[in-house]
């Protein structure tokens, strides 16, 4: 079983960049060109096959847990995603930019030609490191703010911090979040309950107010919901409504920026494998056929959603606001 994810991924890995490659050379192939990146796409890659399967093993991490020590490691794009100049000049920050769907977000940020601030907690230090190093690699600017969003004092500090830092800002992405299962209302406690809506709803609402001020027509603004949105699972009552939230500001906050030129948009995620599954956010039960229940019978991977995190904010997405790109494996929302 691990032998065969392993070779069902080394098959896959040259393939997926070459195919990102060419979908985003087509219009802009001067830029792809001066990337160097204009690799031809060679072979059809079957959706199903190219990434580990369930069963996983049983594994758990406390919160808030290292994609570096998860079994098999997430693919957050970084032998496979290649750049094509779409994000030339922009100036990123990116919460939760550590792991998951934040790091392959920042990886793709940066091969795209944007420089970028990421902010996760002091805990995933060893997570960040390597995103730095990856953001360097791909010739960009990368910035390291580590500390909590809970604190309201700090995601003012954070986006002034970026600013700063990156010279500007054009380009939010709240990513960062809680989710910790429970089986029952009455095992959530009002502290669990706090720190929920601190992270997911409070944060985004503190870093977009002190960031709008810098924002340029142009700027993108981009929510990480869930398909836990429209469809809640009986164990996430906290988390879920969180992200129904999410997708409400997303769309209200769309319509507010719209005459300034500020796009806002989410991107809804299914099933993926990252840290934040094993440190809480699953029950071992559940994590050992994590993906299981999607029409394609596995997780998906961060890097999976890299390319619609490009999309939302370069500059040819740019009749799209208030709308939620979602990647889910075939369950069909939002
Ligand atoms: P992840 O664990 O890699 O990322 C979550 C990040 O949130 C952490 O890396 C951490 O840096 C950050 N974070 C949490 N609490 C914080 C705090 N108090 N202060 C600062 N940072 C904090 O997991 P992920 O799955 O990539 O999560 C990214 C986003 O994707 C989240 O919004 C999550 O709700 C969403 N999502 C995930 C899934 C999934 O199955 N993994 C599905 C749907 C939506
Ligand atoms: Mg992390």
């Amino acid at each position: 079983m691990q032998e065969e994810n392993k070779l069902s991924r080394r098959q896959v890995i040259g393939g997926i960049g070459a195919s990102l490659a060419v979908a985003a050379v087509t219009p802009l192939s001067a830029v792809a060109a001066e990337a160097g990146s204009a690799a031809p796409a060679d072979k059809l890659e079957n959706p199903n096959t190219k990434y580990p399967r369930p069963p996983f093993k049983s594994q758990s991490q406390p919160w808030p847990g290292l994609a570096g020590q998860m079994d098999p490691k997430p693919d957050h794009g970084e032998k496979s995603y290649k750049g094509s100049g779409r994000l030339k000049g922009r100036k990123a920050l990116i919460t939760g930019g550590d792991s998951g769907m934040g790091r392959a977000a920042a990886i793709a940020y940066a091969r795209e030609g944007a420089d970028v601030a990421i902010n996760y907690l002091p805990a995933e230090e060893a997570d960040a490191k390597e995103v730095v190093a990856l953001i360097k690699a791909a010739g960009q600017k990368a910035v390291a703010i580590p500390g909590d969003l809970r604190d309201e004092a700090f995601c003012k500090r954070l986006v002034d911090e970026a600013v700063k830092q990156l010279g500007g800002l054009d380009i939010v992405v709240n990513n960062a979040a809680r989710q910790q299962q429970r089986q029952s209302i009455l095992e959530l406690t009002t502290e669990d309950f706090d720190a929920t809506m601190k992270t997911n709803i409070y944060a985004p609402f503190w870093i977009i107010k002190a960031a709008l001020p810098h924002l340029q027509p142009g700027s993108s603004i981009i929510g990480t919901t869930s398909e836990q949105a429209m469809d809640p699972s009986a164990n996430l009552y906290d988390y879920a409504q969180t992200k129904a939230a999410t997708t409400n500001y997303v769309r209200s906050l769309a319509k507010q920026l719209a005459p300034k030129g500020i796009r806002v948009n989410g991107v809804a995620p299914g099933p993926i494998w990252t840290p934040l599954q094993v440190s809480g956010g699953s029950t071992q039960e559940n994590l050992v056929k994590f993906g299981e229940k999607t029409p394609m019978g596995r997780p998906g991977q961060p890097v999976e959603l890299a390319s619609i995190y490009v999309q939302l904010a370069a500059n040819d997405a740019s009749y799209a606001t208030g709308q939620v790109y979602g990647a889910m494996g075939g369950g069909g929302q939002p």
